[in-house]
């Protein structure tokens, strides 16, 4: 399925430019970078989830290069990680350990339910890097995961490190009955900040209430609504907040590409120490797979002393 109203971001913003927010839908972006790979369906739960993530955070970002999500913990899942260029192209890959990852789920008896990512990442942190190229200093954000969800996980990150007051939430949708696609969103709201002679024309106290019901409007979307397929970001935003003044703002389309190519690892293998390059030789070929995109690229040993 490949749908015209998913894999974009829409910004806009409410209450006269009092509050700012974003809704990601993927579709299309998730079945590509998931069919790249075959891991378990936690794992494609947690990357699909950490994706739509990533894309969120993202857009609020004004960056030429590449952003980075990263979770990084002790549990069965030891890593996800997605990026997002600033053409809106995203790649994602996971590291786990299968037989961890099924014990654990044998103890906590959740063999056939999709468990939340907190669960299978266990303690660690979650980062945030965005790298601009050469001689620019990169901007980093890391917070410990804490939280019973990936949305509680992400809000500890602006409450800590933004400081920003913001409302988050995250949806998820497998490959179920006749459908065999992907689905994840996620929709967020923060508070403008208050700057260059920026005046809001609310009272405090309205504005502290239409922050509440805000916030309120966004916890009500159900999944049946954010995977609508007949409906636009621009609609769901309107059934929501059709009486806050809503603006539409950008519209941002993403799609799946990896970074990888032949030339980008043979310069890495030629960084290698001999013994190292001894080691992985076979039948005088290392083989070396892509962990984002399962792209197999084979290099003669040969290709590897040549400057
Ligand atoms: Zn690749």
């Amino acid at each position: 399925m490949s749908n015209k109203n998913f894999d974009s971001c829409v910004s806009f913003h409410i209450n006269n430019g009092a509050f700012l927010g974003r809704i990601v839908r993927l579709n299309n972006v998730l079945d590509k970078i998931l069919g790249k790979h075959c891991y378990p369906l936690d794992v494609s739960a947690a990357l699909a989830e950490t994706t739509a993530l990533a894309t969120l955070l993202s857009s609020l970002l004004k960056y030429e290069g590449l952003f980075t999500l990263q979770i990084q913990g002790n549990g069965p899942v030891s890593l996800l990680v997605a990026d997002v260029t600033s053409e809106g192209k995203i790649r994602a890959c996971s590291t786990y350990d299968a037989e961890k990852l099924a014990s654990a789920k044998a103890l906590r008896k959740t063999e056939n339910q999709i468990e939340a990512l907190p669960h299978l990442v266990g303690g660690g942190y979650m980062a945030f890097t965005v790298d601009q190229g050469q001689n620019t200093q990169p901007y980093q954000g890391v917070v410990d995961l804490q939280g019973k969800t990936l949305t509680e996980m992400a809000l500890r990150y602006f409450k800590q490190s933004e400081q920003i007051d913001t409302t988050l939430k995250l949806f998820l949708k497998h490959p179920e009955g006749e459908s065999d696609s992907w689905l994840s969103a996620g929709i967020l709201l923060q508070k403008a900040p208050l700057k260059g002679g920026k005046t809001i024309q609310e009272s405090p106290e309205d504005l502290a209430q239409a922050w509440e019901d805000a916030e309120a409007y966004i916890q009500s979307l159900t999944d049946n609504e954010i995977f609508d397929e007949g409906l636009t970001s621009a609609d769901i935003l309107y059934r929501l907040f059709h009486a806050n003044n809503l603006t539409l703002g950008t519209e941002k389309s993403y799609s799946f590409r990896c970074r990888c190519s032949r030339d980008k690892l043979l310069n890495t293998l030629r960084g290698f120490k001999e013994d190292e390059i001894e080691s992985m030789l076979e039948e005088g070929k290392i083989t070396l797979t892509c962990h984002f995109c399962s792209e197999k690229y084979v290099f003669d040993k040969s290709e590897l002393s040549k400057h």
